[in-house]
C-alpha cells in the first residue's frame, strides 16, 4: 500500500515544487550571502511576560507604529507572518481557484507562483523586457481573467526598481477589475521609491512589505500589507486568528519604535555604502562580465562560467544564489551584501580565481 496517503493529496500539490529557499539549498560556510538576510544580528530583550494569554490578532503598537513609519492610518496596515503570508492571503481572499488568475513578470520572486500552484490558481508569466522593465503591451493584452497583478519594485533578484510610470498605467487598467500588488520587501533601502502614497489615489493598490531585510529580522517573520480599508478587512476575514506570537509582536514593535527606526536607517546608509564598494569592485574584476546597479541589499553580477565561479566559492564556505535558471539570468549570481569583511573576502576569493586561471 505504498503512495497511498501521497494518492489522497491535491493534485496540485502532489505536483507543486516547494520553494527553493536558500536554508533548503544548504550549504556550509563562512560568509552568508544567499539569503539578503542582513549580516549581523541585533540583540532585542523580551519585555511581555503573558504567555499563558493568546495574542492580539493585530497587536495594536505594532499596526500604529508601522502605520506612522509609512506615513499611512491603522486601518490601512495588516501585520502577518512575513511579507510571504501576505502574497497569500491576498489569493485566499480574491482568487477563486480554477476561475481567477494572477499574473507576474519573471525574473522575480519565487513565492508568487509557488503560493498559486498551492491554491491551484492559474499563474500568467509576462516576461520582463531586456532592461527588466515591464512589458506593458504584452500585460494589458493578457489582463482577461486576471484579479492579482504581482509586481516587485525593487525587483528581487534583478535589484532595479520598475518605472513608476508604467505602475501607474497598470493602475488606471486594472481600476474596478484587479489589484496591483507592489512587493516592496527592499524599499526601505530607497524609501522616496515607494508607492505607499498613490493607496489613496487607488484603493486596488496593496503594498507588501516586511521586517525581515532592513530590519535585519528575517528569524522574527514578520512583514505587512498595506492598502485601502477595504482590502485590509477582506484580508482579516481570512488570516488566522493568531497570527503573531507574543514575542514577535513584542520585537516588532522595539523594531518600530523612534530608535529601531534611527537604527535601521544608520544599517542602511551603511549597507548602501558597501554595495557602492563592491559593485565598484566587481565590475573591476575581470570574471565579472557585467555587475548591475541596485537599489536592494544585494546585487546581481555575470560571469562566463558562472557554475564554475559558484561552485568554487561555495568550496571555500562563501555562499552565493545562483539565478542560472532563472529566465533571462544565464550566468548570473546574486550576492546578498555582507559586512564590508565578507565583501573583502568574495573580492579577493574571485581575484585569486583570476590570477589562478591567468596562471
Ligand atoms: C524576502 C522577500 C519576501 C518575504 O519576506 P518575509 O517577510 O520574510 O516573508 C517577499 N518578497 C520579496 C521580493 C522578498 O525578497
Amino acid at each position: 500500500m505504498t503512495g497511498s496517503v501521497e494518492q489522497l493529496a491535491r493534485k496540485n500539490v502532489r505536483e507543486l515544487t516547494p520553494y527553493q529557499s536558500a536554508r533548503r539549498l544548504g550549504g556550509k560556510g563562512d560568509v552568508w550571502l544567499n539569503a539578503n538576510e542582513y549580516p549581523l544580528a541585533v540583540p532585542f530583550e523580551l519585555t511581555q511576560q503573558t504567555l499563558n494569554r493568546y495574542p492580539e490578532c493585530q497587536p495594536v503598537q505594532v499596526i500604529e507604529r508601522y502605520a506612522g513609519y509609512c506615513g499611512l492610518e491603522s486601518n490601512q496596515v495588516l501585520v502577518s507572518r512575513g511579507a510571504d503570508e501576505g502574497i497569500e492571503l491576498l489569493m485566499r481572499a480574491f482568487c477563486e481557484p480554477g476561475q481567477d488568475k494572477i499574473m507576474f513578470c519573471p525574473p522575480t520572486y519565487g513565492m508568487y507562483s509557488v503560493s498559486a500552484e498551492t491554491f491551484g490558481i492559474e499563474a500568467i508569466t509576462v516576461p520582463a523586457r531586456e532592461d527588466w522593465q515591464l512589458d506593458l503591451p504584452a500585460i494589458l493584452s493578457q489582463l482577461d481573467g486576471v484579479k492579482l497583478l504581482y509586481l516587485c519594485s525593487p525587483n528581487n533578484p534583478t535589484g532595479n526598481l520598475l518605472n513608476s510610470e508604467d505602475i501607474r498605467k497598470l493602475l488606471e487598467a486594472t481600476a474596478g477589475k484587479a489589484l496591483v500588488i507592489a512587493d516592496e520587501a527592499y524599499i526601505d533601502f530607497c524609501p522616496e521609491a515607494s508607492l505607499t502614497g498613490w493607496i489613496s489615489d487607488y484603493p486596488h493598490l496593496v503594498v507588501l512589505r516586511t521586517l525581515s531585510k532592513a530590519f535585519a529580522l528575517a528569524g522574527l517573520r514578520c512583514g505587512f500589507t498595506l492598502g485601502s480599508p477595504e482590502v485590509i478587512s477582506l484580508l482579516l476575514k481570512v488570516i488566522a486568528p493568531y497570527p503573531l506570537s507574543t514575542p514577535v509582536a513584542d520585537i516588532a514593535a522595539q523594531a518600530l519604535s523612534r530608535e529601531g527606526l534611527a537604527a535601521m536607517r544608520k544599517r542602511v546608509a551603511e549597507l548602501n555604502d558597501t554595495r557602492q564598494w563592491l559593485l565598484e569592485q566587481l565590475q573591476a574584476c575581470p570574471l565579472v562580465t557585467a555587475a548591475y546597479n541596485s537599489s536592494t541589499n544585494y546585487l546581481l553580477a555575470k560571469f562566463d562560467d558562472s557554475p564554475q565561479v559558484f561552485r568554487s566559492l561555495w568550496d571555500q564556505g562563501i555562499i552565493l544564489r545562483d539565478q542560472n535558471k532563472n529566465p533571462g539570468l544565464a550566468g548570473c549570481l546574486r550576492i546578498s551584501i555582507g559586512t564590508r569583511q565578507e565583501c573583502e573576502i568574495l573580492m579577493t576569493a574571485l581575484n585569486n580565481m583570476t590570477s589562478a586561471e591567468n596562471a
